[in-house]
């Protein structure tokens, strides 16, 4: 029999009333490991708000959030991240006057070196894990670049390599490739495509051609409870879909 344990990441009866508006409401949710979920649905939806529930960035009103079995919904976002657990924003928040390379070097976990004082040692691990996470994110060539210099897509690409090198087990991604190319757009579909092996992936998504070439599985929220679910062509052909949202 499977059970809740199972998933990496359980959400339930999650609600969040904002003076008695329910932003979600009573949702269940289940995101496996090696899973890329993504989360579509209009404006106002709810998706933004389920993502700063995970991260610790508002507070519950009830419900759980599990991750691996611990619960998530009573630690601060500093104990949240420790979790395991990273968040991208909808505006990319990197620091636009640092390098690629330094803008990597300061997201790099601290303490979590056994070395101590043998600093060289260090130094080597950590200049060799931020070359790493460039090449994965397409920035290889960019390092010694200053961020603010970067396309609009190459801060996403950015932030989003900033999370890879603390080597979260729930990546948290809202709008990832608003404002990207169309270029831009299939690297980043290869790029979460392949982070998400090994964790799970959340990901808020408005360009259903972007949704269909990463999704494994779409959730759709609308005034936040979940209206469908299922793979994307289910999703797609669902008549409470295409009313609420992908008709307009
Ligand atoms: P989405 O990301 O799906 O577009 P949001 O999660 O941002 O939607 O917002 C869902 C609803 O909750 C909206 O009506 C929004 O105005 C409301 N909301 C979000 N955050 C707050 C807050 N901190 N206080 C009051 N209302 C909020
Ligand atoms: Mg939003």
């Amino acid at each position: 029999m499977s059970s809740n344990t199972d998933f990496a990441l359980a959400i339930e009866d999650l609600t969040v009333s904002f003076d008695g508006f329910k932003a979600v409401d009573n949702l269940n949710l289940y995101v496996d490991t090696n899973e890329l979920r993504v989360i579509i649905g209009p404006n106002g939806a709810g998706k933004t708000t389920l993502l700063d529930l995970i991260c610790g960035k508002t507070k519950s009103t009830a419900g759980s959030i599990k991750f691996n079995n611990k619960e998530l919904s009573t630690l601060s976002e500093h104990q949240i991240v420790h979790a395991g657990v990273g968040r991208k924003f909808q505006t990319p928040s990197i620091y636009e006057n640092l390098s690629v390379y330094d803008n990597l070097e300061v997201s790099y976990p601290k303490g979590r070196s056994v070395f101590g004082s043998l600093m060289f040692k260090k130094t080597a691990k950590v200049d060799e894990r931020i070359k790493d996470v460039a090449k994965e994110i397409f920035l290889a060539d960019f390092l010694e670049m200053e961020a603010a210099l970067l396309s609009h897509g190459q801060k996403q690409w950015l932030e989003i390599g900033m999370l890879l090198i603390q080597d979260p087990e729930l990546l948290l991604l809202d709008e990832p490739v608003a404002g990207m190319s169309v270029k831009e757009r299939e690297q980043t579909a290869e790029l979460l495509k392949r982070i998400s092996k090994g964790r799970s992936v959340l990901v808020i998504e408005h360009d259903m051609d972007f949704v269909a070439r990463i999704a494994h599985k779409v959730t759709v929220l609308h005034q936040g409870k979940i209206l469908a679910e299922g793979d994307m062509q289910s999703v797609q052909s669902n008549p409470d879909v295409i009313e609420v949202y992908l008709g307009h």
